[in-house]
């Protein structure tokens, strides 16, 4: 058993993991495939290696839950985002970084760490000892994924996302829709009401069909389709098989009484169902998407009793190996059948550049802490941080798992006052919460 800290992965997560343990003292050694085995995204040998936009989101500290998130990282000594900070460019309220210089510069303070080294390797096998990171994100080579399928159960491990978009429940005009299971189905009240109906007329369907049917959508990347086709069609797919396949697929209005107008039969029901546990975020049941973003909004907002739906993420379908992170990962990040290794990154559920190095820098506190005989708190959900991890490895439904936007539908709700008045207000009273929480949580430690 050595106490050296391995970590297999040097992107975001990984770069921030070995940083945060090599900080608190820990020998870190980071394992990383590049540029000997290549992915079909990134296009460097460098660590930290931005794989397409080059945006950091929104820097928006008081409104915005990605922005909340880099202050907390800046407020924890985080390399990535004093790296974005360096070589950050004009972008408005944006944080853009100027991508190759960034990735130089991470590369470059972590191999001048005298605590950190870096083996140029793939690693295929799961360790059987030893403290490990795995945080090899939505392109883990083929060998890793399959030797992680078998620890888990191929269940548990998917290739791809499918993600149909998320809408803040509060957005949401309940005048129009009801609650209701098909035929009434479950042995508990709230199982015969867990899903949200959107009713529409034939002229409605129609309508949304030739939206559909017109709106812009995203390509795959080459080498990124493999097996998708099987089990997830995009909406708009489906659309284009013919016009009535979504009316007998996730739009059928069949088993649903319209509670404010019992006599109209809908001609077709769109169907949202709960996706966290606080209920304050519902996902579109199948409505998996390529549409992009611009015009995701414009095609939803036409489902009766969306019109001013707020979503807290857009819908999409990309080549991205995750785990089933609720059933399988401890508050600790640890695999719980294998608790010397955790897992860590885009892999473990949490979907973005900015997402990817929090988990990182909370799973190298974690693993140092470990290492050094100490207990680390899980950080509260209030904070940016935590409400990550507390939705990732509890918060979220297990059965439709899929990655995740930090946003503030996962945080426990704040200022029950603000209400509904004024979203700024109401972001503020989120972001002013998480900062106390979060520095507390670091003084802590
Ligand atoms: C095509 C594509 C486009 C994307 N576009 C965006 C975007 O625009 N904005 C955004 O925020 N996010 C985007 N993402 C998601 C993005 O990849 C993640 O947000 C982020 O990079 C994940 O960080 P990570 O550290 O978990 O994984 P990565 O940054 O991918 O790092 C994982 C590292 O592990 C290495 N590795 C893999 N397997 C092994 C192995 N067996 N042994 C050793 N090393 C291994 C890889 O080479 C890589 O360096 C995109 C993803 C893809 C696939």
């Amino acid at each position: 058993m050595t106490e050296t800290l391995h970590i297999v992965g040097g992107g975001m997560a990984g770069s921030e993991a070995a940083w945060q343990a090599a900080n608190a003292g820990i020998q870190v050694v980071i394992h990383e495939m590049r540029p000997k085995v290549k992915t079909f995204a990134h296009q460097t040998g460098n660590l930290a290696e931005m794989v397409c936009s080059n945006s950091f989101r929104s820097d928006d500290d008081e409104a915005n839950a990605v922005g909340l998130l880099h202050w907390e990282m800046r407020a924890a000594n985080g390399l990535i985002i004093n790296t974005a900070d360096k070589h950050a460019l004009p972008a408005g309220s944006a944080l853009a970084v100027d991508r190759d210089p960034f990735a130089e510069t991470v590369t470059a303070t972590l191999l001048a760490h005298p605590n950190i080294s870096v083996n140029y390797e793939e690693i295929t096998e799961l360790p059987d000892d030893g403290h490990w990171i795995i945080a090899t994100g939505p392109l883990t080579s083929s060998a890793l994924g399959e030797a992680i399928a078998m620890e888990t159960g191929a269940d548990a491990l998917a290739f791809f996302d499918a993600i149909a978009p998320i809408v803040y429940a509060d957005s949401i005009n309940t005048d129009i829709t009801w609650l209701q299971s098909r035929y009434d189905k479950g042995d508990t009240e709230e199982n015969r009401k867990a899903y949200l109906n959107c009713p529409m007329t034939k002229d409605q369907y129609e309508a949304f069909i030739d939206a559909l049917l017109d709106a812009e959508k995203t390509e795959f990347h080459e080498g990124e389709t493999a097996g998708y086709f099987d089990g997830c069609l995009p909406i708009e797919v489906m659309a284009e098989r013919g016009r009535e396949t979504l009316r007998f697929g996730p739009m059928k209005p069949v088993g649903l009484t319209n509670a404010h107008k019992p006599d109209d039969k809908p001609y077709a029901v769109v169907q949202l169902r709960r996706d966290n546990v606080l209920g304050t975020l519902l996902n579109i049941v199948g409505f998996q998407t390529k549409m992009k973003y611009g015009a995701q909004t414009k095609v939803f907002k036409m489902i009766p009793g969306l019109e001013d739906a707020n979503f807290a993420r857009l819908g999409g379908i990309h080549r991205n190996t995750f785990l089933n992170s609720p059933t399988l990962l401890d508050g600790q990040m640890r695999l719980k059948s294998r608790p010397n290794i955790r897992f860590s990154g885009q892999i473990t559920g949490v979907e973005g550049y900015v997402e990817s190095a929090a988990m990182g820098l909370l799973a190298g506190r974690y693993a140092a802490a470990e290492i050094s005989g100490t207990a680390l708190n899980v950080p509260p959900p209030e904070t940016a941080v935590g409400s990550l991890v507390h939705h990732i490895t509890g918060g979220a439904e297990a059965k439709t798992f899929q990655p995740m936007n930090v946003n503030f539908g996962l945080f426990p709700p704040a200022d029950a006052k603000a209400g509904r008045k004024n979203r700024k207000t109401r972001y503020k009273a989120y972001t002013d919460r998480a900062k106390v929480a979060w520095q507390a949580w670091l003084d802590g430690e």
